[in-house]
């Protein structure tokens, strides 16, 4: 056996017995007998494998520890932390909120105190946004200004608007602002849609550009011109064709993922007098 060969037989022999360690004053022997051979190689290696287990150690305990905190911050508030609160804590911990708080959103648990508050800041947000939407088209000429108070056309709860989803059927995902001119709002696919305003048909098809089957229903609402668009609807529900005269809250179809769509939802639009509105808003303020 050359000196090479002698040395790698020796080398394996020592990871042998390290892992199997059946024979400790065997392997105490033959890795005495490799070391003195093979100078620092056999040293280095313990002196890596120490290093490795630290490294480890270090990035389970990063990893761990952040989240454990933010567990222990979630049950010691119970249910009343907010995404705000759980922000405020740090970065790492504000992944682990906005995870949590996804569940209850998705299985539309929409009269619970934290959806709401989230439902409210983002309205509140989406308010800001259309501020600045109706200041660029004011600036633009394209429309009229549109403040908070015109969102109220009729009494809310008077049924001439209606939630255009059952109430706990959905959630917001997102609404109007950079280029998105709606609400988002995701529903199982085959929930009902109900017109949100009576009034006439005047699109209904099963590919209007990126809204894929879709519906827009123009009506008169506290005197004010209304449009409602209903986008990403499934295939073959249209309940109501173009040129139709529909009720407040009648059956139009159902959701679905069609068109420029990546997953299940309403695409809902809100028109007044020509100017875009945040959805959300106006339903609150008008259907109450
Ligand atoms: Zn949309």
């Amino acid at each position: 056996m050359s000196a090479e060969a002698q040395e790698e037989s020796l080398l394996a022999e020592d990871i042998a017995t390290t892992d199997a360690a059946e024979d400790p004053k065997k392997s105490r022997k033959v890795r005495g007998r490799a070391a003195s051979r093979t100078g620092t190689r056999s040293s280095v290696k313990p002196m890596r494998t120490v290093a490795i287990f630290a490294a480890v150690g270090a990035l389970v305990a990063a990893v761990a520890l952040p989240a454990y905190a933010a567990t222990g911050g979630t049950s010691a508030k119970s249910g009343a932390a907010t995404l705000q609160q759980m922000a405020a804590d740090d970065a790492q911990s504000l992944v682990v909120a906005s995870e949590a708080t996804t569940a209850p959103l998705d299985r539309g648990t929409y009269a619970a105190t934290t959806p709401d508050e989230i439902a409210k800041k983002k309205a509140e947000e989406a308010a800001k946004k259309r501020a600045a939407a109706a200041a660029a088209a004011r600036t633009a000429g394209a429309g009229g200004r549109l403040s908070d108070a015109d969102l109220r056309l009729v009494a809310a709860g008077s049924g001439e608007v209606r939630y255009p989803l059952p109430q706990g059927s959905y959630y917001v995902s997102r609404t109007v602002g950079s280029g998105h001119n709606g609400a988002d709002m995701v529903a199982p696919a085959g929930t009902p849609i109900f017109a949100a305003a009576g009034g006439v048909v005047r699109v209904s098809s099963e590919s209007y550009f990126g809204y894929g089957v879709a519906i827009v229903i123009d009506s008169v609402v506290g005197g004010q011109r209304v449009s409602t668009l209903y986008g990403h609807m499934t295939n073959g529900t249209r309940a109501v064709s173009a040129g139709q005269t529909v009720q407040p809250g009648q059956f139009i179809g159902k959701v679905g993922n069609t068109g420029r769509s990546y997953g299940a939802h309403l695409h809902f639009e809100v028109h007044v007098n020509g100017s875009l509105v945040e959805p959300i808003s106006w339903l609150r303020a008008n259907a109450g």
